[in-house]
């Protein structure tokens, strides 16, 4: 130690200015850019209103990262960087809770809520008012969390209430959870929190499972749950798990006379808590406040099963104390499950774009917490498997939040015996094509129909679309007629349609006929890239795309790739590699370039690159508007000629491309004193 710090002393002393002068650069601009992220976290998570996309939020991370790497004396413990720690944790370490975390008595009606409060009441003994705080009870894993001297040492799960897991490098990739406090709290605190998973990211993850043949999370709090667990905490961060902090575990050092107070507080050092959460003066208005919820639960982003109800005053806290399993100064009221019971019709199947055959259970419509529902998600037919579902059962179904609803169990003692097993189908539903699992041990059966109908709509429909081959006026009813009517049999057909052919369907004139063939035609132009995106290969997107078709530059280079070349490109991982040579190695994809390519696509970048453009390695931004040419187009350049583009202004970006009307990124550039150019400045650097 003490050898290290003469060498960095040494070091210092004989440093020439110039590097002294860096490493003062480099930190302000490390502050810069973790100010911005902490602006983006905060703007995302606790006020639910965030002001730069997820792309534009990865960009700044690795940036900072970056400039981290190249001065790793100026890495502190609360940079965002740090938030995922390296390489895999081998368990979680048991740790027993200083205090006890206790779980809640219930109460499942208003008459319940009374009588608590008369309880809590005849145990205090005197003719006290009480004052309470309602919040939302979130589905999700309660936590401890830990601040020492300001900064966040310790995350435990609840687990058994007496002791947790060790949670901590996990519980940091959250956004939401600062790793240090803001201010005021140099002490020691222990708050406690619900870590857990928007129905929109549950939504969305489980889709993604889908796609990548694993099996679905039953609902947000196992994903979270599950997520929590995960051993590899740069996968915890890819999880999107938020956290609300609720309550005061221990402190040392601090005096807190209310939970209001307490809540306040926490929340001006930059702790995240429930804005749904509320101050109430007495029993009526939490009662009201409850009824209020149980109505609107659905609007929320998370989970809910009841409101929690909190004697406000930490004296009378005290004073009430607690049961072994409960405190006597906190109770759920919980609200009635979206539950119904109904029977099944018939167990009917679907096809996704990559074939996945999906079980779906029609039901005879029932109404589930107000809302009509007439099919229900069977997820697989392990799912089938395990629920012994069958047509014409009764079963028991559950609706939460937007979640398609589920089917919790059978009613057995309900059976008549005309049940009918579900058998798994032999062939796909809609084409008849053959139906196989990738893989013996997997859950999901695909159709490999190339030419399957279902597969075919929403493949044309990923094709057609404004970020791919920008095909105006393909949409999903004139799809659903093209291809029904056999008018398209795969992608490459649509570019042999006539106005003839179009105006025999019901749904076209001579005007909306005429535009959708002229929108066809002028799709044959589109840059490679764009063809590329609209293939539909598992794992590349736009940003992708654009990658590969500058470097590759013509279609037929793609038929050569192998995984070795692709995995050199460093913003293609080793998933993404063999997703496309084996896209590229189907004899369909093949035909079907082939064709494309006789009706006048023209597949190649059209952008000669040199390799030493004037821009290679310039990161653009763009603001404004542009005349010559869209934004789209002007960043599909600058990739081509060995450029980048960012849509957020840091210190790192070369050059502000500024048309007409720019926005808050000109002033921001300005601020930063970036080199700003104009629309016709960008078209002579890459003339
Ligand atoms: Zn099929």
């Amino acid at each position: 130690m003490k050898d290290g710090n003469n060498k960095i002393k040494n070091k210092k002393l004989k440093m020439p200015k110039p590097r002294d002068r860096n490493i003062e650069k480099a930190k302000k601009e490390i502050d810069t850019l973790k100010e911005e992220i902490r602006r983006a976290d905060r703007r995302y998570y606790i006020l639910n209103d965030p002001e730069i996309s997820d792309k534009e939020y990865d960009e700044l991370l690795a940036k900072l990262k970056k400039i981290e790497e190249r001065n790793p004396e100026l890495i502190t413990e609360d940079s965002p960087t740090q938030r995922v720690a390296q390489g895999l944790s081998s368990g979680f370490a048991s740790i027993k809770h200083r205090e006890k975390m206790l779980s809640l008595d219930n109460t499942y009606t208003v008459d319940e809520l009374k009588e608590w409060e008369n309880k809590i009441k005849r145990m205090l003994e005197k003719d006290v008012k009480i004052n309470y705080f309602v919040e939302p009870k979130i589905d999700g894993v309660s936590c401890a969390l830990r601040y020492e001297k300001g900064n966040l040492t310790l995350c435990v799960t609840r687990g058994d209430g007496d002791t947790g897991e060790d949670v901590t490098a996990n519980i940091k990739t959250i956004r939401s959870i600062p790793l240090s406090l803001d201010q005021g709290s140099r002490q020691e605190i222990e708050v406690r929190g619900e870590v857990y998973m928007s129905k929109k990211d549950f939504e969305s993850i489980n889709q993604q499972r889908i796609k990548e043949n694993e099996t679905v999370f039953a609902n947000p709090r196992n994903a979270a749950s599950g997520s929590l667990k995960l051993l590899d905490s740069s996968l915890v961060a890819k999880r999107k798990l938020r956290c609300l902090i609720h309550s005061f575990g221990w402190a040392k050092g601090y005096d807190f006379k209310t939970h209001k107070e307490f809540l306040e507080t926490i929340a001006s050092w930059g702790l995240p808590t429930d804005i749904n959460s509320r101050y109430c003066k007495n029993m009526d208005e939490v009662i009201e406040f409850c009824l209020k919820w149980e109505g609107l639960r659905d609007s929320l982003d998370y989970e809910v099963d009841g409101m929690v109800v909190k004697v406000n005053d930490f004296g009378l806290q005290k004073e009430l104390g607690t049961t072994l399993k409960s405190p006597r100064w906190a109770v759920a009221y919980k609200f009635p499950a979206h539950q119904a019971t109904t029977k099944i019709a018939r167990i009917d199947f679907g096809v996704g774009r990559t074939g996945i055959i999906t079980p779906v259970a029609l039901l005879e419509p029932v109404e589930c917490g107000g809302v009509t529902i007439s099919r229900a998600t069977l997820h697989n037919f392990d799912e089938i498997k395990r629920l012994d579902v069958r047509e014409k059962d009764t079963v028991l179904i559950e609706r939460a939040g937007d979640v398609i609803p589920k089917i919790i169990k059978v009613i057995k003692s309900k059976r008549k015996g005309n049940e009918i097993k579900v058998k798994i189908p032999k062939e796909c539903p809609v084409c008849k094509g053959i139906v196989t699992k990738e893989k013996e041990d997997e859950v999901y059966l695909y159709c490999i129909n190339p030419e399957c109908p279902a597969q075919l709509k929403r493949s044309l429909l990923h094709f057609c679309q404004r970020t791919a081959m920008d095909i105006e006026g393909m949409g999903e009813s004139i799809v659903d007629e093209l291809v029904d009517r056999s008018m398209v049999k795969s992608i490459g057909d649509i570019y042999a349609l006539t106005k003839e052919d179009l105006l025999k369907l019901p749904l076209f004139k001579e005007k909306k006929a005429f535009n959708l063939i002229s929108a066809i035609e002028s799709s044959k132009d589109r840059p490679l890239s764009r063809f590329i995106y609209g293939l539909g290969i598992k794992h590349v997107g736009e940003k992708a795309a654009m990658i590969l078709s500058a470097r590759y530059k013509d279609i037929d280079a793609f038929f050569r790739l192998k995984v070795e070349d692709l995995e050199l490109i460093p913003e293609i991982g080793p998933v993404m590699a063999a997703s496309i040579v084996r896209t590229f190695s189907l004899s369909k994809i093949k035909a079907l370039i082939r064709k494309l390519q006789s009706s006048g696509l023209n597949l190649k970048d059209k952008f000669t690159t040199k390799v030493k453009s004037p821009i290679s390695g310039k990161v653009f931004v763009f603001t404004g508007e542009m005349k010559s040419l869209s934004r789209n187009q002007a960043r599909e350049k600058v990739i081509s000629l060995g450029g980048d583009w960012s849509s957020s202004v840091s210190k790192n970006i070369d050059f502000i491309v500024a048309g007409e009307n720019p926005g808050s990124k000109f002033k921001k550039a300005k601020e930063l004193n970036l080199n700003i150019i104009s629309e016709k400045d960008f078209l002579k650097l890459i003339s």
